[in-house]
């Protein structure tokens, strides 16, 4: 455990931006974390997962705790059930193909999602009709003020959709050092009905598909869709589906009778954001060194030597123009900071 003065985040964000932690640390078990915690009871502090749901618009004036703990294990089996625990720092795309190879059903929707595993209840991380509250069982976590350890069981996380406690009430008050989530040994609820994944598995002539080629099936499709924050600098889709009240889009849907919505409740229905924007004419643009991305309009991306604010400006053009065309305010997913 080192600590390390005005260390450069390029490599630790995956929109590969630039910019600078005052301190950085990277902590590999619960008891190194607890020192650094207290020993560091007056320095201003920043939570570093895998770095692929942040903006870095400046330099971070704050000790950056990177949470490397590893680890994971099974907790508690019945026949047809099984608790696995992970330790914060697993990387979770690994972690879901561990779980696959176990024959463990639930993860296998949120597979290749970047990132860590104790950053998974934090936006309630979902893709392909799937989120982590469907799974999650409850995660422990260290108060950053007096190191004290709670159990957050899953109705005390307040789980929406890209939220939870943890980007409310809890923010900044937490670091999540490992998760439970209840996973099936048998009878597992293979969940295709996402029209993609159909239409994939079909492609490869499979008509009832293990976990393991539902898995497949998203990867696959992940791959031809998202850029590999690799190759090209992103951190996912940079903003929410809004959700707006069956009465309010009524009087939108009149004015642009072609616009995408799926209901999510009697009183309320999503829109596509990716369309939104899509539709606003921005999908594919550059605009210096940074733009949208050609495939995937709700991607923002940096071509190399973009910073945070250049892909802030162009978040808030983007914002702007919806609202003024389509009456619709747009939500930043990923955390500006
Ligand atoms: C190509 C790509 C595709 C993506 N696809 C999806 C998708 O399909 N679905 C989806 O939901 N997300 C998606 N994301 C977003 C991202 O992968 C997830 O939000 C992921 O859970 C972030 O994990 P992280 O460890 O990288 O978090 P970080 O970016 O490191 O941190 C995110 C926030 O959580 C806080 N934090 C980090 N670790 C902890 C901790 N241990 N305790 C408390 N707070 C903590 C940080 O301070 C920060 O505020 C995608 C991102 C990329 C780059």
């Amino acid at each position: 455990m080192e600590m390390q003065n005005n260390f450069s985040l390029k490599n630790y964000n995956t929109f590969g931006i630039e910019a600078k932690a005052r301190q950085f640390i990277a902590v590999h078990s619960v008891t190194e974390l607890k020192t650094v915690l207290e020993q560091n009871k007056l320095e201003k502090k920043f939570i570093l997962g895998g770095g692929s749901n942040m903006l870095l618009t400046k330099d971070i004036e704050a000790l950056v705790i990177h949470i490397d703990l590893k680890g994971k294990k099974i907790i508690a089996e019945d026949d047809d059930f099984v608790w696995v625990e992970s330790q914060a720092g697993e990387n979770w795309h690994e972690f879901v193909l561990w779980t696959i190879d176990q024959n463990f059903g639930g993860l296998e929707n949120m597979s290749l999602i970047p990132g860590n595993v104790g950053t998974t209840p934090v936006q309630n991380i979902g893709a392909y009709g799937t989120e982590i509250k469907d799974t999650f069982v409850s995660c422990e976590a260290l108060s950053i003020t007096n190191q004290e350890t709670k159990k957050f069981i899953k109705e005390e996380c307040h789980f929406g959709y890209r939220e939870s406690v943890f980007k409310n009430e809890a923010k900044d008050k937490y670091v999540i050092t490992s998760v439970v989530f209840k996973l099936t040994k048998r009878n597992h609820k293979i969940n295709t009905s996402y029209g993609d994944i159909t239409a994939e598995l079909a492609k490869n002539s499979i008509s009832e598909p293990t976990l393991k080629d539902v898995s497949n099936a998203v990867i696959a499709i992940r791959q031809s869709k998202l850029p590999d924050p690799k190759e090209l600098g992103n951190s996912g889709s940079f903003f929410k589906n809004p959700i707006l009240l069956k009465s309010d889009f009524e009087k939108i849907h009149q004015q642009f009778p072609e616009m995408k919505y799926y209901d999510i409740s009697e009183t309320e229905v999503k829109v596509p954001a990716g369309w939104l924007i899509e539709q606003a004419g921005f999908k594919g643009k550059r605009f210096g060194n940074a733009g949208i991305h050609k495939n995937q309009a709700l991607v923002l991306v940096n071509y190399g030597n973009a910073t945070g604010q250049e892909i802030l400006n162009i978040s808030k053009d983007i914002q702007e123009t919806i609202l003024s065309t389509f009456g619709i305010q747009i939500e930043a997913e990923v955390n500006v900071i």
